[in-house]
């Protein structure tokens, strides 16, 4: 795809989904780590039936390292992989507490040296906590990258790559959410619904579906996005949406 085009494809997801963000519920950068480390291979629906009641008692380093791993599997145990999870996040609290003040670290290198911490998490961070221009390229975004000719690649690295040089600037912020989003709820794994997509005009998929298919679940709320509130500033939990989710986590 060319970038004339490319830009075209995101404005038009930007003008469909002005105020794109993270489907996790989350309360601080804190708690925006944590989620992203249990969401992996895991739905954020499930991640936020978990974390709701967790965050209540435990949204800083200090009060998870208290909690301690058998109590917080307590809380996780629906979520696969759990025990590596509650691992990851008890030793990454405590390496914050020693060696970042108790703060999430606005560096990739250091977000990166947390345990459970990979590319596509500290990428999540950067953008949703710190308001970096990074695309975290999940399982959604890769399919929906190479389907449409945006950003063809052979690994989530390549296609991140990819993202980054035909992006226009101005939507970078917002491409991981318009992105995952629409991957998730319109160009689907097994049946793009592309009848109903926005993009189709410039998307270069040779097998549109072209049968009128139901209107696809959204996410119920389009509040203004977390990246827009300073990255210390803990806000109340974003407790009542609920969204229909068929994913793995980004
Ligand atoms: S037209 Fe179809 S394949 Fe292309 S982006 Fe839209 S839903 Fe996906």
């Amino acid at each position: 795809m060319d970038k004339r085009k490319a830009a075209r494809f995101m404005a038009r997801l930007a003008a469909d989904r002005p105020d794109p963000t993270t489907e996790l519920e989350f309360i601080n950068p804190f708690t925006l780590l944590v989620a992203v480390v249990l969401s992996a291979q895991a739905t954020d629906v499930s991640v936020n039936k978990a974390t709701e009641p967790l965050f209540k008692i435990a949204d800083t380093p200090e009060k998870m390292l208290a909690l301690g791993e058998e109590r917080l599997i307590g809380f996780i145990r629906t979520i696969g992989l759990f025990r590596t999870k509650a691992k990851n996040v008890i030793n990454l609290s405590r390496i914050l507490i020693e060696q970042h003040g108790g703060q999430v670290p606005r560096e990739r290198e250091a977000l990166e040296a947390l345990p459970g911490v990979g590319r596509k998490t500290a990428n999540v961070v950067l953008n949703t906590a710190f308001q970096e221009p990074t695309i975290a390229v999940d399982t959604h975004i890769f399919r929906v990258a190479n389907r449409t000719g945006l950003a063809p690649g052979k690994t989530p690295r390549e296609v991140e790559d990819g993202l980054n040089a035909i992006v226009p600037r101005r939507f970078k912020h917002g491409a991981h959410h318009w992105l995952i989003l629409h991957g998730r709820y319109i160009c689907t794994a097994r049946k793009p619904n592309c009848a109903a997509c926005v993009v189709r005009a410039y998307c270069e998929y040779p097998d549109k579906t072209d049968a009128a298919s139901p209107a696809p679940a959204r996410p119920a709320s389009r509040r203004a996005p977390a990246a827009a509130r300073p990255p210390s500033a803990p806000r109340a939990p974003r407790r009542a949406k609920k969204s229909a989710d068929s994913r793995r986590g980004a």
